[in-house]
Formats: structure tokens, C-alpha cells, sequence
């Protein structure tokens, strides 16, 4: 006897499924809405992504003063519906890429198929590793100085890293807190010049240079101190209050490591100026597949890329 299996009720079927709405999601569904692909975006855990946890972003360009960057999101995601993307709220638990159309199970139960997947996902804070930082994480150990900073006014803080990201997080809590050091591994920063020069003319962000992070340190009430060691093997304690993480980021690409090629740090790998990847009809936009740029700007462009590779790549199809 043949079995027909029929679609469940819950099951949409769309010629482009969008996961991820940061700036590269936003504008691959401003995209595939005006090539008619009526694409459905999920948003994921953090609606308008990694942006929405920075305040003004001066370097989008079309904004001579600086944007509000959940107002840059909140006016994306506007464009991309009014567009006719569905924008819907929901976090994909899993695909199944083996068969078309793809299959996306989203929130465990609802399953979307879809012709074309675009992944955007982004990527998140990467930590230390440490079990006493993981100890007091939300309790003083934080990897959003715009986030949390409000919480340290007048306070000692310290944000570990020496890149454009732990610089740009430093200058900010030296507005807000007593006292900013910066645990910086090597005797150098990565940070752009300018980045650096904002740094070094704070007068109260002090450097702790060549110096690495043994152990967060706390009691019941949360963060209370860190213990470093140098790279002489001096070991001391700084008291604190806050401890912030700004060393760098990891590709959300977990539920994808099975079915697209990677590199070894798990970023999609792309097909040269294009965005597609090892399954035909899978495109990647954005942080995901972007570990050089990561850039608001870069990633909204490799949305619009990815976008049009699907409309191409439906229409070759026909
Ligand atoms: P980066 O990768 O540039 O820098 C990470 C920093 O963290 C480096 O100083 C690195 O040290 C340090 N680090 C990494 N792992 C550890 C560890 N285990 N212990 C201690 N220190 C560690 O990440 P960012 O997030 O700063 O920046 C990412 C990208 O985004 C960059 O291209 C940057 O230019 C860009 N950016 C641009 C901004 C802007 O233009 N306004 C703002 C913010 C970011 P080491 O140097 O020794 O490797």
C-alpha cells in the first residue's frame, strides 16, 4: 500500500524564507518583496539583531547626525512589510535541507517549506570561557556595555578586549562610570586609529596591557573584582563592579553546520562575490558569512545580494 503523506495544517509553503532580522534580513525582505518572491522572515530571538543593542550608529550612511539604532531596525523592518514581506515572530529550530522545497521547523512545531532560504542570523558575543564568568553572568558580567552600562553609574568597571568593539564600549562607560580598564592581552590594540586615539584621550580609562583574566571574582551580591595575571606570571586582583566582554563575536550558524560548508570558525562559506553556499538555493547575507567586515552597512548590502541571487536562481528554474 502507498502511504501519501499530506502537509500538516500548519504548513506554509513560500519561494523565500528569510531567518534573521538584523540589516541583512531587513534587506534581503525589502528585496524579495519587490521581486514579487512574497517572502516570510522569522526574527529570531533578538527582533532587529545585533544593532538593537548599540545606541546611535554614526557611520550608516544617509544620516548626517547619527541614527538611533532601534529606530534604524524599527524603520527596516516598516519598509520590508510595507513592502509585503511577513515578518513574523519565531525562532527556527531546525532544517531539514536534503529535500525541496526545504523544510523549517520553526518554535519545534510549525513547519514552513520553502524554495529559497536565506540565512541572516548574524552572530552573538563570544566569552571568555571561564566558569566564574559564567558564574556571574547578568550579576555584573555583562557583553553589552550599551546594554548594561546604565547600571555601573559611578562605578569601577572593566571591559576586556582590545578591539573597535572594546574601545568603542570603553569610551562609553567612561562617560557613565568612575573608572573604565581595559584588559588588553597583547601590548597593542586591534582598534582602528581613531577608535585608539578616543581611547587614549579618556582620561579615566586606565589600560591594563599584557594582562589576561584568571577568574571573575564575586560574592551573592554579584561581580566584586577580577583576578588577572600578567604575562610575566604576576597574579593580582583589581575590585570591580562590572566586567564586560568585547572579544569579538561567533556565527549563529549551529543549525546549519550539518548542511552548509564552513570555515573552521563556522562562518557559511559563500561562493565568491556571491552569496551562495554549498546547497543550491541557500543564501547567506550578513554576519554569518562575514568575518571581516560586520558592518551594519556590509551586512544590509549582502542581504540585497542575497535577495537577488534567489530571484535569479527561481528564475533559472522555470
Ligand atoms: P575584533 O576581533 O576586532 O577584536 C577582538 C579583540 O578581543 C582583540 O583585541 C583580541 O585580542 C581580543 N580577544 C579575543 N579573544 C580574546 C581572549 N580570549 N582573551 C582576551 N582578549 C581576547 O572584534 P571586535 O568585536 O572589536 O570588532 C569586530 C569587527 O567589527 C572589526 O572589523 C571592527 O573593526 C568592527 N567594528 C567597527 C566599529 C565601527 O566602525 N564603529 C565598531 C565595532 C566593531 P588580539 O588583538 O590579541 O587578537
Amino acid at each position: 500500500m502507498q502511504v501519501v503523506m499530506f502537509p500538516s495544517m500548519e504548513e506554509s509553503h513560500t519561494k523565500c524564507l528569510i531567518i534573521g532580522s538584523g540589516p541583512a534580513g531587513y534587506t534581503a525582505a525589502i528585496y524579495a518583496s519587490r521581486a514579487a518572491l512574497d517572502p516570510i522572515l522569522y526574527e529570531g530571538l533578538q527582533p532587529g539583531g545585533q544593532l538593537t543593542t548599540t545606541t546611535v550608529i554614526e557611520n550608516f550612511p544617509g544620516y548626517p547626525e547619527g541614527v538611533d539604532a532601534n529606530q534604524l531596525m524599527a524603520d527596516m523592518r516598516a519598509q520590508a512589510v510595507n513592502l509585503g514581506a511577513d515578518v513574523r515572530p519565531g525562532y527556527v529550530t531546525a532544517v531539514d535541507l536534503s529535500q525541496r522545497p526545504f523544510r523549517i521547523t520553526v518554535d519545534g512545531s510549525e513547519t514552513v517549506l520553502a524554495d529559497t532560504l536565506i540565512v541572516a542570523t548574524g552572530a552573538t558575543a563570544r566569552y571568555l570561557g571561564l566558569p566564574s564568568e559564567e558564574k556571574f553572568r547578568g550579576m555584573g558580567v555583562s557583553a553589552c556595555a550599551t546594554c548594561d552600562g546604565f547600571f555601573y553609574r559611578g562605578k569601577d568597571v572593566a571591559v576586556v578586549g582590545g578591539g573597535d568593539t572594546a574601545c568603542e564600549e570603553a569610551v562609553y562607560l567612561a562617560q557613565l562610570c568612575r573608572k573604565v580598564y581595559m584588559i588588553v592581552r597583547r601590548n597593542v590594540l586591534r582598534a582602528s586609529r581613531a577608535m585608539q586615539e578616543r581611547v587614549m584621550k579618556t582620561a579615566n580609562i586606565e589600560m591594563l596591557w599584557e594582562c589576561q583574566t584568571q577568574e571573575v571574582l564575586g560574592d551573592a551580591g554579584g561581580v566584586t573584582g577580577v583576578r588577572l595575571v600578567r604575562k610575566d606570571g604576576t597574579v593580582f586582583d583589581k575590585p570591580l563592579d562590572g566586567f564586560f566582554l568585547a572579544i569579538g563575536h561567533e556565527p549563529q550558524s549551529g543549525l546549519f553546520k550539518e548542511w552548509l560548508a564552513t570555515d573552521a570558525e563556522g562562518y557559511i562559506l559563500t561562493e565568491g562575490k556571491s552569496s551562495r553556499t554549498s546547497v543550491e538555493g541557500v543564501f547567506a547575507a550578513g554576519d554569518v558569512q562575514d568575518p571581516q567586515y560586520r558592518q551594519a552597512i556590509a551586512a544590509a548590502g549582502s542581504g540585497c545580494r542575497a535577495a537577488l541571487d534567489a530571484e535569479r536562481y527561481l528564475l533559472s528554474k522555470i
